[in-house]
């Protein structure tokens, strides 16, 4: 491509608004622009290495038996008032109506509107297990989109969902598709680590992330420094002892705040129907401090707790409230007034939630994800604190460092919720229908291409990975003005090309010094600058990432490149 046709509008300088590496660069490279908060467009150059990191996944899913398809976007509300996510799902979830007043949601994710195609077109477990994605834009109306890609409001997400008869079939699939994520992520070039990512105190089905490893990473992972053993330290800022799906976390942590709540707010908040780890709140009613414990899958709705603590509001405890109870030992606390299913339970999350006794309700001190017993070891309650750098590994090998991580992606073997709650059922071999079990794969592709820069980068551009990069070589004419200069270009542009090479000529009348800082902005791999020398046939031979160079005579080129 001429570097005169193509619209890439490089800056020199720093917009205001970007403060991390990915986004500064990306920006000023004319890879992406803004066009309202979290909202950006690809332009000709961001869209040629989203689809090279595309491709990659296609492969890797394809390789698995993966189907590729699309879904819409526009969902209507009907699907996600089946699972109880349309009101679940919260502010994160854009919704619209149409001109009959008809409520739609922009996809934040297709686990509906997947499971209702699945739940028409297969009949029969003999048509199971099978394994769907499509590459796609999510929309998500997140509270602090930032970052420029990292957290968008509109994003190009790949997401895969497979559907089995049996939890063992799932599992065979998730492990593929935990290796295909291996290979896509290596592929990338990143250097990265797959966490545990679920609390497991349940008997919680398998989730792991995929995290990059970069200090701008918005997420804390706990790591052996000398064995397999990794996990998400999620900081949220409620009680959970579990992250929910999907983002859901977000509506539930407005709950979580100290102040008034009215008990249907924390039924909301314990009930929620898709997340079936432990929670906790601690509430004062009637000037008695209360825990309560349960688990997202039973059913705590508003009346029941009005008639368990004949109250229509409680006060959610504070941070010192909750740290002196709690200092006083679980013991002489207890959960109160529960059912006794529901205390069993209760009993389960005091011994296993490290965060319930590390301070409920102090906002963005809640350790989700790590737990006593299963992630590390306590004697007695009154030694549980948080995990900290330099603690044993909880497998005995090695001791835990902190990083901080970048989820670029995220498997999930959600099990039979979505299809349960959706009717989604097959004939087993005696012909009796039985619900399916599902799993979900997502890859922030988007996403990706930023974490890709961050790893990939250095004071003065992008230093792409030569698979990943826009283009594989950038032809630099230092004055087009200058004929030998000019048809040395030309020949060079025109001979390559036709070998297939994938080629970027600058082109453009512009200074010497504007071209080389837009291509070292650029990052394209290999840089042949026609100078000086062009009337001998003589061209420079510059890598992008390392600085090395060389002089090389022009019918040498094809050669030095294959
Ligand atoms: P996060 O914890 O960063 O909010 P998530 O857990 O809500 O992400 P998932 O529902 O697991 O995201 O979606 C699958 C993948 O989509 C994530 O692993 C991430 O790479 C990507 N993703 C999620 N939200 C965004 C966003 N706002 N912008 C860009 N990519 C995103
Ligand atoms: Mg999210
Ligand atoms: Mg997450
Ligand atoms: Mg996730």
């Amino acid at each position: 491509m001429r570097q005169s046709n193509m619209l890439i509008p490089t800056l020199k300088e720093v917009p205001a608004d970007a403060e991390i590496k990915s986004h500064q660069l990306l920006v000023r490279g004319g890879f992406i622009r803004q066009i309202a908060s979290g909202v950006y467009s690809f332009l000709p150059m961001g869209q040629r290495v989203l689809r090279k990191v595309e491709a990659i996944i296609r492969e890797e899913m394809d390789n698995i038996g993966a189907n590729e398809m699309v879904m819409p976007a526009m969902q209507p509300a009907e699907l996600w008032k089946e699972t109880g996510r349309w009101n679940n799902f919260g502010p994160e979830l854009m919704r619209l109506n149409d001109r009959h007043d008809r409520e739609f949601a922009l996809g934040a994710t297709h686990e509906e509107v997947i499971t209702s195609i699945i739940r028409d077109a297969v009949k029969s477990y003999k048509r199971l297990p099978l394994t769907v994605y499509q590459f796609q834009t999510k929309f998500r109306d997140e509270k602090r989109p930032r970052f420029g890609l990292m957290r968008g409001r509109e994003f190009v997400m790949k997401d895969a969902y497979s559907f089995h008869d049996s939890f063992d079939s799932l599992d065979q699939v998730y492990q593929k598709m935990y290796q295909a994520y291996e290979n896509i992520f290596r592929r990338c070039g990143l250097n990265f680590r797959a966490v545990i990512a679920d609390s497991g105190a349940m008997g919680g089905k398998d989730t792991h992330e995929f995290m990059v490893l970069s200090e701008v990473g918005e997420d804390t992972i706990a790591y052996s420094d000398s064995s397999e053993y990794a996990a998400n330290i999620e900081m949220a800022p409620v009680t959970a002892t579990s992250t929910s799906e999907q983002g859901e976390l977000k509506e539930l942590k407005e709950v979580a705040t100290p102040g008034k709540r009215t008990m249907q707010e924390v039924a909301d908040f314990l009930e929620h129907p898709l997340d079936k780890g432990l929670k906790a709140l601690m509430f004062k009613v009637d000037g008695n401090l209360v825990l309560v414990v349960t688990r997202g899958d039973h059913e705590v709705n508003d009346i029941k707790l009005k008639n368990l603590y004949k109250a229509e509001t409680v006060e959610l405890a504070t941070e010192e409230e909750t740290k002196a109870a709690l200092g006083a030992g679980f013991g002489s606390l207890g959960p109160v007034g529960l059912p006794d299913d529901m205390k069993v339970v209760a009993d389960q999350a005091v011994k296993s939630a490290v965060n319930v006794t590390c301070g409920a309700n102090k906002d963005g001190y809640h350790y989700v994800n790590v737990n006593p017993g299963r992630d590390f070891k306590v004697d007695s309650y009154a030694d549980l604190r948080f995990i900290q750098q330099g603690d044993p590994s909880p497998d005995g090998k090695g001791t835990i460092q902190f990083a901080r991580g970048i989820e670029v992606g995220h498997v999930f073997k959600l099990g039979s919720i979505y299809a349960e709650r959706m009717g989604a059922t097959v004939l087993d071999e005696q012909g009796k229908a039985k619900t399916m079990n599902m799993g979900c794969y997502g890859i922030g592709v988007s996403r990706t291409v930023a974490a890709i820069v961050e790893q990939y980068h250095d004071e003065r551009g992008i230093t792409w990975p030569a698979h990943l990069a826009p283009f594989q070589v950038h032809l630099l004419a230092l004055n087009m003005k200058k004929t030998e200069q000019k048809q040395l270009a030309e020949k060079i542009y025109d001979s390559l090309k036709t070998a297939g090479v994938e080629i970027l000529f600058d082109d453009r009348a512009e200074r010497a010094g504007v071209k080389f800082a837009d291509s070292d902005l650029i990052g394209i791999p290999l840089r042949i600058t026609v100078g000086k020398r062009a009337g001998e046939g003589y061209v420079e031979l510059k890598q992008r990432a390392t600085g090395e160079q060389t002089e090389i005579h022009e019918s040498e080129l094809l050669r030095q490149l294959n």
